[in-house]
């Protein structure tokens, strides 16, 4: 519902002239009011003005997209193209114009609270995605030095001091355009701070290498930085050459004095026998960790579970490895140490079987905060599977479920991981009678709470939930939104 104060606010932005003709005489606390409502009805114009006359200290992006009282509906999902222009450039506009220096109160400008969601809702259905918006920012960065070395500009200019904090996405067809404004930072008003950063190279034939990567990280202090979602393939060689080496101990360094960072997703990139050289220079400890198919070897397991990162995560992923069978010790280590505070865990394909059910049951046990399980891929028969959901149904936490199809739905003589092509060839019938007596299970405990699926393509969903804020189902994001 909205308030009267909404619904005049709306009213007034709605005639874009009057609006923008008016805002000098309007009193500094409706300006969050005003904004969101221009934001609903994605009149550009308006918002630029509202922007670029900003009174206030701060403007947080998803505090002001948020619910209000004014207005309880949640536009910070909206990466409306139009709006997100606007707010960008009606930002470049409060630097360069001719308001004196004491009017200028803006210190910072949270961008992080931008949700970048499959579906848009918005009129002009042009979204503007974290790629996008990182070049947009990083090109007006730049041409604000450009013009401010080359005009006659106001000399309060200078004294502008703005830190943007944004998400960072970046790929090799921005990497110049973004580390040019990374690197002038200290003489550019507008300063980027990336609290999370991510690369991809998936798709699009992007690439993002680790000497980029290594060149970025020793160039530029990454102070907030939270989040880092490396390229998959990133480091993508079997056999390291010395100087191979050497980049990824500097990278480890770096990563070691980005002192926020509790993010980190390095999935698909051969990291065997690597992850202590990376991780052993980390100060703070991870909460999120995804080493999803980066083919770990005993080593890397051991240092892992015997690292106080251990302790502290509390989502992991370690799909793509054989867990029972390579390290099953070492693994359950590892789930023992941060069971207290696990909330996501993530084994797809790891080939756990039948037999390995009970030692699961015991390894989760512990893990009372539980609130996602994704085991997909694995070879486990109905039967394992009806053991392990009654398990389930105590974990009082539990959300969400990821099974496989049992193995014992697909034609005899199948072989794990499945390949694409076999993927579908399962009796979907019988597939059907045991997920509902699976969800009988969860009934019969009282567990409604408890959403079990088997999202056969769905890993690109997955990938695509926070803390990898990307768009699209099947691309991941690795489109350029
Ligand atoms: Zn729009």
């Amino acid at each position: 519902m909205k308030s009267l104060r909404f619904i005049s606010a709306e009213a007034f932005v709605s005639n874009a002239e009057f609006a923008r003709k008016s805002l000098g005489a309007v009193a500094h606390d409706l300006f969050p009011l005003l904004f969101k409502a221009s934001y609903l009805l994605e009149q550009g114009e308006v918002i630029h003005d509202l922007v670029e006359n900003w009174p206030l200290f701060d403007f947080n992006m998803g505090k002001l997209l948020g619910a209000t009282l004014d207005y309880q509906e949640d536009l910070s999902h909206r990466t409306c193209s139009v709006c997100l222009e606007s707010c960008l450039t009606g930002l470049r506009d409060y630097v360069l114009n001719q308001s004196p220096p004491y009017m200028k109160k803006l210190r910072v400008v949270d961008l992080t609270g931008i949700k970048d969601v499959e579906v848009q809702f918005c009129k002009c259905k042009k979204t503007m995605g974290r790629w996008a918006r990182t070049q947009l920012l990083s090109k007006l960065c730049s041409e604000l030095l450009v013009y401010l070395q080359q005009a006659q500009c106001n000399p309060g200019t200078f004294e502008i001091s703005i830190n943007v904090l944004i998400d960072l996405f970046v790929t090799e067809r921005n990497y110049d355009l973004v580390v040019k404004a990374l690197l002038k930072k200290c003489s550019c008003p507008l300063k980027i701070c990336c609290v999370a950063f991510r690369s991809d190279n998936l798709i699009h034939n992007v690439h993002l290498e680790m000497e980029h990567l290594e060149m970025l990280f020793n160039n530029i202090h990454f102070p907030v930085l939270m989040s880092l979602t490396l390229p998959a393939r990133t480091f993508n060689v079997r056999r390291f050459t010395a100087t191979d080496e050497q980049m990824l101990a500097h990278i480890g360094e770096k990563m070691g004095e980005m002192t926020q960072l509790t993010e980190l997703n390095m999935s698909f990139s051969i990291l065997t026998g690597r992850i202590q050289k990376l991780l052993s220079p980390l100060k703070t400890p991870l909460k999120i960790l995804d080493v999803s198919n980066c083919s770990l070897n005993h080593t890397d397991m051991a240092f892992l579970a015997n690292s106080f990162h251990a302790n502290h995560l509390e989502a992991l992923d370690l799909s793509g490895h054989n867990l029972p069978e390579l390290y099953p010790s070492t693994f359950f280590k590892l789930l023992s140490h941060c069971s207290s505070v696990l909330r996501s865990l993530t084994l797809e394909d790891c080939n756990i079987q039948d037999t390995h059910v009970n030692m699961l049951i015991l390894g989760l046990s512990p893990c009372q905060k539980l609130q996602e399980f994704k085991f997909i891929g694995n070879p486990l028969s109905s039967q394992a599977l009806k053991h392990l959901f009654t398990f389930l149904c105590e974990l009082p936490m539990l959300k969400n479920v990821e099974f496989p199809v049992p193995r014992d739905c697909y034609p005899i003589g199948i072989t794990y991981p499945i390949d694409d092509t076999s993927l579908c060839r399962y009796d979907h019938q019988k597939y059907e009678r045991v997920a509902e007596e699976l969800n009988l299970i969860l009934l019969q405990a009282n567990r409604e709470d408890v959403k079990a699926s088997t999202p056969l393509f769905g890993i690109m969903e997955a990938v695509a939930q926070p803390p990898y804020p990307c768009a699209s189902f099947f691309c991941r994001g690795k489109c350029d939104n």
